[in-house]
């Protein structure tokens, strides 16, 4: 397929899901970097699906993509794609206090705004936060955790079985304008879709086009181990609850007799592959062990990947008005799995000509 009608540079979630969708009628050739897709940041995330939050153009992302995720596994042929995990926002000091009494006054009314909780019942919801601790909290009750890679996976094999190609191994170098059309390497294509996640801006770049303002960055995730992982247990076989601070200082949930704790680290870095800062990790163990007292003092394993902003923090889909059929979707920051599914379908729209929302379209930038 030498003259595809789309070419997407990027095989993390956006650039599978993106590529699934537009085989519904396109032929579609996906370039990967890596030899194994999703290796940057999509391998890499926290994989939690947290409806109501984010800015408001990612919420209704996210509340989109709930049916979707809810199609998916048997359009996909994928195992389910959400286990419900409830979210705990909790407040230990002043500064939390006042993020969530603010969250909960900014988001009163939306359908998936986090619902006021008393401290004590966040206690009994999740054991390990020590007694005493939490001074006010929230609940998203809708939350859930994501099965990534059954998603990729599911995503890359519907693109296979509709026609599309997926070359990894397979980096964009050469990307030009020829005509109406667009190079890429030895291809030619009328629509380029970059969806190169940290690396979006370095794609539009080398393909002279303008960029958009992406500042990857980097978040550090750490598994603990638990002393006394009964501790971790709630009542029945739910899940035990995400707890988030809600000044979003750290976050920590459960993995069976683990911990996975984040300080929810932003440190801006050039894209690139991502690795776990020591300082990142002792501060995120000090700091849920601040809440939890439960001895945390090793770690199991951890790593860091890259979240990529522009500057109102919404995801960018579409092409600048000079420079048509070069299509971002990009940005996606933190939110990127949980609202890929509808993500997925909108921007497959506009590479057909649909027009962006205006929340999301370049020019906005
Ligand atoms: C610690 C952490 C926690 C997170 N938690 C969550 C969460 O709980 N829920 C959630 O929804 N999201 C979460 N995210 C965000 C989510 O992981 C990202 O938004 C999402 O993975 C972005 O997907 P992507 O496909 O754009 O990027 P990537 O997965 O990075 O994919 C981009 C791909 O493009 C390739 N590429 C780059 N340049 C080229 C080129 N020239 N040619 C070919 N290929 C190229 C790269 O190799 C890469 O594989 C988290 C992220 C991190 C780091």
């Amino acid at each position: 397929m030498r003259s595809p009608d789309v070419v997407v540079i990027g095989g993390g979630i956006a650039g599978a899901s993106v590529a699934y969708e537009l085989a519904a009628d396109r032929s579609v050739v996906l370039l990967e970097t890596e030899r194994t897709p999703g290796h940057h940041s999509t391998a890499r995330s926290a994989a939690t699906y947290i409806p109501g939050h984010g800015v408001e153009a990612v919420r209704a992302l996210i509340a989109a993509s709930d049916p979707r995720f809810a199609a998916l596994p048997a359009e996909l042929g994928t195992p389910p794609l959400l286990a419900p995990r409830p979210v705990l926002w909790v407040a230990c000091d002043a500064e939390g206090e006042r993020a969530l009494a603010a969250v909960l006054a900014e988001r009163a009314g939306e359908p998936d705004a986090p619902v006021p909780l008393d401290p004590a019942d966040a206690q009994r919801r999740c054991p390990a936060l020590a007694p005493g601790r939490v001074r006010a909290a929230g609940l998203t009750a809708g939350a859930a955790d994501i099965d990534t890679d059954a998603l990729l996976q599911g995503y890359l094999r519907g693109l296979r079985a509709r026609g599309g190609q997926v070359r990894t191994g397979a980096a964009a170098a050469e990307i030009s304008r020829d005509g109406a059309r667009w190079r890429v390497g030895e291809l030619s294509t009328g629509a380029v879709v970059d969806a190169a996640g940290a690396w979006a801006d370095e794609v539009a770049a080398r393909a002279g086009v303008p960029r958009i303002g992406l500042t990857p960055l980097r978040r550090t995730i750490a598994v603990a181990r638990v002393p006394d992982p009964r501790r971790l247990r709630v009542p029945g076989d739910a899940r035990p609850p995400m707890v988030i601070e809600a000044a979003e200082r750290f976050y920590f949930k459960a993995e069976s007799d683990d911990l996975l704790v984040s300080r929810a680290d932003e440190t801006p870095v050039p894209p690139g592959d991502a690795r776990p800062d020591d300082a990142d990790v002792a501060l995120a163990l000090e700091r849920v062990e601040a809440v939890t007292a439960l001895g945390l003092r090793s770690v199991r394993t951890s790593w860091a990947g890259l979240r990529s902003f522009v500057a109102d923090r919404a995801p960018v889909v579409g092409a600048w008005p000079a420079h048509p059929g070069f299509f971002f979707v990009a940005g996606q920051g933190g939110s990127g799995i949980e609202s890929a599914p509808a993500l997925a379908v909108l921007a497959a729209d506009v590479v057909r000509g649909a027009v962006p929302p205006p929340a999301l379209a370049p020019e906005r930038l």
